[in-house]
């Protein structure tokens, strides 16, 4: 199977209505939709997708911040999408994402980041498991010979 990643929209990317510019980049790069769901999470939820930071200082704020509205998951599946995804979402602090980067060009403060990109194909496999655990939407882009060698 084609690498898969796992992407979602933070409540604050939602609030400011960015989710048509952001879905709009990841499939115009040539990624495909796999996965749509719009939600709030429980705190346990969030608690669980971010259990690997839970030692971590800023953990409370965090799991708050990702509770606070509804968010935007997603699968996004294509060669190589799980590194170049989080090239399109820029570096973790956006006082440091280059431009052309979606935190480069919509936030300003790392915990208003915007957007969540697994950082490695095996952390996206568990996200995937645990926010569909129905497993990905079966299709194929009409366009894949116009974009795959
Ligand atoms: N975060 C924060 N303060 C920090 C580091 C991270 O508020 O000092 C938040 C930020 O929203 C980040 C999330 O915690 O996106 C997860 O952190 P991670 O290091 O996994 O960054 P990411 O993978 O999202 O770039
Ligand atoms: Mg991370």
């Amino acid at each position: 199977m084609a690498e898969q990643t796992f992407i979602m929209i933070k409540p604050d990317g939602v609030q400011r209505g960015l989710v048509g510019e952001i879905i709009s980049r990841f499939e115009k790069k040539g990624f495909y939709l796999k996965g749509l769901k719009f939600l709030n999470v429980e705190r346990a939820f969030a608690e669980k997708h971010y259990a690997d930071l839970s030692a971590k200082p800023f953990f409370g704020g965090l799991v708050e911040y990702i509770v606070s509205g509804p968010v935007v998951a997603m699968i996004w599946e294509g060669k190589n999408v799980v590194l170049t995804g989080r090239k399109i979402i820029g570096a973790t602090n956006p006082a440091q994402s280059e431009p052309g980067t979606i935190r480069g060009d919509f936030a300003v403060e790392i915990g208003r980041n915007v957007i969540h990109g697994s950082d490695s194909v095996d952390s996206a496999n568990k996200e995937i498991a645990l926010w569909f655990p129905e497993g990905p939407a079966n299709w194929q882009s009409s366009q894949h010979k116009w974009i795959y060698e």
